[in-house]
């Protein structure tokens, strides 16, 4: 199990998503995003367990989704 920490308190393995365009892992989290002062909540993004490329952040986790399969269609 992932360790919890404050830049990542939401981890969930993606498998079924698109691999990373940049490694070709398919270990993808899904991390929630919150500014680091005020601690507001900013967004969900996909991220890449081993290379650590991201997608951009979106206000719901489909969003975060859908923004990680436009970028690997787009390299
Ligand atoms: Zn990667």
């Amino acid at each position: 199990m992932p360790t919890e920490d404050k830049s990542s308190v939401f981890w969930e393995t993606h498998t079924d998503a698109e691999p990373c365009p940049f490694c070709g892992n398919r270990e993808l989290y899904l991390t929630e995003d919150y500014e680091p002062f005020t601690n507001d909540f900013c967004g969900f993004f996909i991220e890449c367990s081993a290379c650590g490329a991201s997608s951009g952040r979106g206000m719901k986790e489909e969003s975060a989704y859908m923004l990680w399969q436009t970028r690997t269609s787009e390299v």
